[in-house]
């Protein structure tokens, strides 16, 4: 061969026998782990439950239902006997309707929450149009805050009770951050070095809300275990007992976990790198690591880019010398 062929032969073996090392452009997390139970129809008895969660709640209103996990739901209409697939958004575009009643402040803080992820990441939650076959529809029937993961195809809901699910910012977050194609923080496969779960303390039949994902099929973008996750569970999820059901490896991380006041740094890294927006996740890359990120007001974006310009002036400057 000549050393042109060998160079051919030389790619297209890294490519065979580095791929599997690799994940796919598409790849999502696999949910097999979570079995035939994703598969729910919505339930008004859990929008009962939730009429009892108020701000001074010690969990999140979408750690109370009944759903897998408290609050992924895939409609159990139209399967066909294989655990769901899910998708990425094409280009980031997520399009969505607003088809539930919600009151002003209701709404704001859906708007709110969108604005966040359009400030921070490249995802675009837009109108949709009618030529939109895959879209994302906010319904506020009383049956909890819920949403399937990841595109499924053709219209898939987001639930947000209110005023529950929409009385933190980082709810309507939560859910969206699912219906993006991500999983809960705490399910990792490698958590147990992170955190102990306290399977006393967990209501009888709710044990498998705290089941871990296949490490080979979900991919954490380099982001460590991260306790200020908007997709980390309260350390009081699922309790039987008010006593904590997650204790975390390191006591000074313990108030930390459920937050959801905004994005965490690790959760904006996982966003850009799934969807692929390089400039997004390097402005991420200068973000202080225990951040939480709830403000989509202008005045930080115009002085981030007053910094830029200056730096850029600084480096034409310098290269000049
Ligand atoms: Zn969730």
């Amino acid at each position: 061969m000549t050393s042109i062929q060998n160079l051919y032969f030389l790619i297209l073996l890294i490519h065979i026998y580095g791929a599997p090392l690799e994940f796919q452009d598409d790849t999502l997390p696999d949910l097999s782990y979570l079995g035939e139970r994703i598969y729910r129809n919505p339930d008004p008895e859990i929008g009962k439950i939730l009429e009892n969660w108020n701000v001074s709640s010690e969990i999140n209103p979408e750690e109370m239902g009944e759903y897998a996990e408290g609050d992924i739901l895939f409609p159990a209409r139209g399967r066909n006997g294989l655990v769901a697939e899910n998708a990425r958004w094409p280009n980031g575009e997520i399009p969505y309707e607003i088809s539930g009643y919600f009151d002003i402040d209701a709404l704001n803080q859906i708007k709110r929450a969108m604005n966040i992820y359009h400030k921070y990441t490249c995802l675009k939650f837009r109108k949709r149009k009618s030529s939109d076959g895959d879209y994302i529809s906010i319904t506020s029937s009383n049956t909890g805050c819920w949403s399937s993961v990841g595109r499924i195809g053709g219209k898939q809901e987001v639930n947000l009770q209110t005023p529950s699910c929409t009385t933190k910012v980082g709810t309507p977050m939560h859910e969206l951050m699912h219906a993006a194609g991500f999983l809960h923080e705490q399910n990792r496969a490698e958590r147990d070095d992170f955190v102990t779960i306290a399977w006393q303390n967990i209501k009888r039949g709710h044990e498998g809300n705290f089941d871990k994902a296949d490490a080979e099929k979900v991919n954490g973008y380099g982001v460590a275990y991260d306790y200020r996750s908007v997709m980390h569970y309260s350390n009081k999820a699922f309790s039987v007992n008010g006593k904590p059901t997650i204790i975390p490896k390191d006591p000074s991380k313990g108030e930390k976990m459920g937050q959801r006041e905004g994005f965490s740094k690790g959760d904006l890294t996982k966003i850009n790198e799934m969807y692929k927006c390089p400039n997004k996740t390097s402005e991420v890359i200068g973000v202080e690591e225990n951040l939480v990120i709830a403000s989509e007001n202008k005045e930080n974006s115009h002085s981030s880019s007053l910094i830029t310009a200056a730096q850029s002036i600084l480096g034409w400057l310098f290269q000049k010398k």
